[in-house]
């Protein structure tokens, strides 16, 4: 499932290629897509729009059109949102194509389909169809994400901010950092490897951080955030980045997945428990469950 790194990969890798570029045509394949939303009603505003950029708000893909609208997208799952040479330039002999293979794959899981001004098409594909996409005017952007938590990757996320956002929490860790509302983008994967690097036990209670972990778990979750930007994210299953591309990070995770293996640090076995319903890794040895500090009395 996409998070932070691998939404990220995308945004940054399409963003050049599609400011600019007037779409010529939607084509909403899967009602799903849009829904509550018009598919046809979304497919005659979107067409014909330049698009000013792509960018990102925790897992949301935003695509900036001109007219001040943007049309958000969620990969959820499966989703991939790639772009691929048109059908004209199926041709070998026109050389260079940025999605090459699994073309076939890609076009029965196709959910929308962008044709671009230049040719290309953006293709919006997903196995599982969780994925979904609406239009949202941008002054009410704001509002919209108003219950997302802090961006990880921005100057706002501090140790103090965590520390507030956590005070009082008796729910673990791992589904502290789970939930959306507090720091935005991290998901399963990125929640393992932040508390792995901060030595912190996934069933500590959250607000049981003192300063010291606070400040450790605020580093940890960007340095894990970091690395699976520089490896481009992580293809467990379905991901591809904006050019079809699988990322690299799922052979650096040092605990997610990594059941039975030797922990990085100590050697001892990682464990893999459940939480809130998602797997999850850890070493036993190396990560702290800090207990849970008796509540303050305000008198
Ligand atoms: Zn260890």
């Amino acid at each position: 499932m996409p998070e932070l790194p691998e939404v990220e990969t995308v945004a940054r890798q399409l963003d050049p290629e599609l400011a600019g570029q007037r779409i010529e045509r939607l084509e909403v394949l899967d009602e799903r897509w849009s829904r509550p939303g018009d598919p046809t009603g979304l497919s005659a505003t979107v067409s014909g729009r330049t698009i000013e950029g792509l960018g990102r708000r925790g897992k949301y893909l935003l695509l900036a059109l001109e007219g001040a609208q943007t049309l958000v997208m969620h990969l959820r799952m499966t989703g991939n949102l790639v772009l691929v040479e048109g059908e004209e330039a199926l041709d070998p002999s026109e050389g260079r194509r940025l999605y090459e293979g699994e073309r076939s794959t890609s076009e029965r899981h196709l959910r929308a389909r962008f044709t671009l001004e230049d040719g290309r098409e953006l293709w919006f594909t997903d196995p599982r169809r969780f994925g979904e996409a609406f239009l949202i005017d941008d002054p009410k952007l704001g509002e919209r994400f108003a219950k997302l938590g802090v961006e990880p990757l921005s100057a706002d996320f501090t140790a103090e901010g965590l520390g507030e956002s956590a005070a009082g929490r008796t729910a673990p860790l791992k589904s502290f950092l789970l939930d959306q509302s507090r720091v935005a983008g991290v998901g399963n994967i990125y929640a393992d490897e932040a508390l792995y690097r901060a030595r912190l036990h996934p069933l500590s209670p959250a607000g049981s951080m003192k300063p010291e972990h606070l400040d450790a778990l605020r580093d940890a979750i960007v340095a894990a955030l970091e690395a699976g930007l520089d490896a481009g994210g992580s293809s467990i299953d379905d991901y591809r980045d904006g050019r079809g591309e699988k990322g690299a990070m799922q052979d650096e995770f040092l605990v997610h997945t990594r059941e039975g293996e030797p922990c990085p640090s100590c050697g001892e076995p990682i464990v893999r428990i459940v939480v809130v319903g998602r797997s999850t890794y850890y070493c036993p040895s190396c990560q702290v469950r800090l207990r849970r500090r008796p509540r303050r009395r305000s008198t």
